[in-house]
């Protein structure tokens, strides 16, 4: 038995002992969903308590100091019993990997201990009204005045940001320079004046994003992350971690939704051949990402294909589990839920569109589209 082995019998025994208790979060994807804040908050805290957060951030910012192997054995188990790996994919994986990567000491010790224990709450200020696939065109102004920023103008679709404690923000710091150099990234406190929140409804009927406004909010220059005007760069490490995020642990989930697809399909008494064709383009799918993603094994060059296949099946598997209901599919259940929030995860993150593009001209070497 390896190391790793042992590492994954005490995961599983955490996981069912905290799941006996009572203790978990059932798990929900990136997004934490409004009424599950608090439950997962708590099952954050307990996980951190007991050593199972944080797995391989530095042991001197309240992590253990493992490998992303030990995470991944986290993030695989975590799946299987189908709970919460963590309280947000904003907090815990891209804000925390950024402030791992790009961050002073300060903030290392400020928001690494808190994040890994589930007290704060983040969410991402990346979009915009006209700044979404054309991220490098944002608007948002925020003017260096003696020790503060001066932020000014609004964002859009950020997730969660009703009920986050801070946000990992990218706004305009230079008026000279090109689009994507004149950029920053900031850790911004939302409870600082001047800035509103406005939760936003989905079709699900769900407010899980929000638009947010800022007027004259005075950002300390202690809450730049990375120097000033480098912004462009700390959020494409960012976007990598958000694409990419689907390893082993998404092969599993998807696995266990593959099986129960099939065995509903399967049983289905009234089959038809278009829908024994549509089971079975959906099966092999995923037998082609479940073999894609071993291959790939997190190349962060290959995170935009990983986006795409992912999102692009989850939404075909949505529409015949919806479609396998008629019209029962209409009426306000788990499938329609699932069939009314698959389009938002073909965007979020960067569109399906956007990930070809991406492919294209930087993986395959075709032509660049005109600008
Ligand atoms: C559920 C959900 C959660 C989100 N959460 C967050 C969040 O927490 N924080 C945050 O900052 N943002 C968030 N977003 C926003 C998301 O990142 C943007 O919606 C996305 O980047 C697309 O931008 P847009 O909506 O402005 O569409 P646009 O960029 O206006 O695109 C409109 C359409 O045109 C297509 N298109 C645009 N440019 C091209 C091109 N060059 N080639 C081909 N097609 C193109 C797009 O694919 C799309 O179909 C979220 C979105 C969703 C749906």
């Amino acid at each position: 038995m390896t190391e790793l082995d042992r590492f994954r019998a005490e995961a599983v025994g955490f996981i069912e002992r905290s799941k006996a208790a009572g203790i978990t979060c059932p798990a929900f994807g990136a997004i934490v969903p409004p009424d599950m804040v608090e439950t997962a908050r708590s099952w954050q805290a307990h996980a951190f308590a007991n050593g199972w957060s944080a797995l391989h951030w530095p042991v001197e910012n309240g992590g253990r100091g493992l490998t992303r192997a030990h995470t991944t054995v986290w993030y695989e188990e975590c799946a299987r019993a189908q709970v919460a790996p963590y309280l947000n994919l904003q907090g815990y994986v891209l804000a925390a990997e950024s402030i791992i990567r790009s961050g002073t000491e300060e903030q290392r010790a400020t928001f690494l201990p808190r994040t890994a224990a589930g007290e704060i709450v983040w969410c991402q200020l990346f979009s915009e009204p006209c700044a979404g696939s054309d991220l490098g065109g944002l608007q948002t102004l925020a003017l260096r005045d003696g020790d503060d920023y001066i932020l000014n103008g609004q964002k859009v679709w950020s997730s969660n940001a009703q009920f986050a404690d801070y946000g990992i923000l990218m706004a305009r710091t230079s008026l000279d320079l090109s689009k994507h150099k004149g950029i920053s990234f900031f850790l911004l406190d939302m409870t600082l004046s001047g800035i509103e929140v406005r939760p936003l409804k989905q079709m699900t009927g769900d407010e899980e994003f929000c638009e947010v406004f800022f007027d004259d909010v005075a950002v300390p220059a202690s809450s730049l992350l990375g120097p000033e005007n480098d912004g462009w760069r700390v959020a494409m490490e960012v976007l990598g971690d958000e694409r990419g995020s689907f390893g082993e642990a998404g092969v599993i989930s998807l696995d266990q939704r593959l099986d129960v697809i099939a065995t509903a399909g399967t049983a289905a008494g009234d089959r038809n051949a278009v829908a024994t064709d549509a089971l079975a383009e959906l099966l092999v799918r995923g037998g082609a990402l479940k073999a894609f993603l071993q291959r790939v094994d997190g190349e962060a060059a290959l995170a935009p294909a990983t986006k795409l296949i992912r999102t692009e099946l989850t939404s075909a598997a949505d529409g015949y589990e919806a479609s396998m209901r008629g019209a029962g599919a209409m009426l306000l259940d788990e499938v329609t839920e699932q069939l009314l929030y698959s389009p938002g995860m073909r965007i979020a993150g960067g569109s399906s569109e956007i990930q070809r593009n991406i492919l294209g001209e930087r993986l395959l070497g075709l032509p660049r589209e005109p600008s």
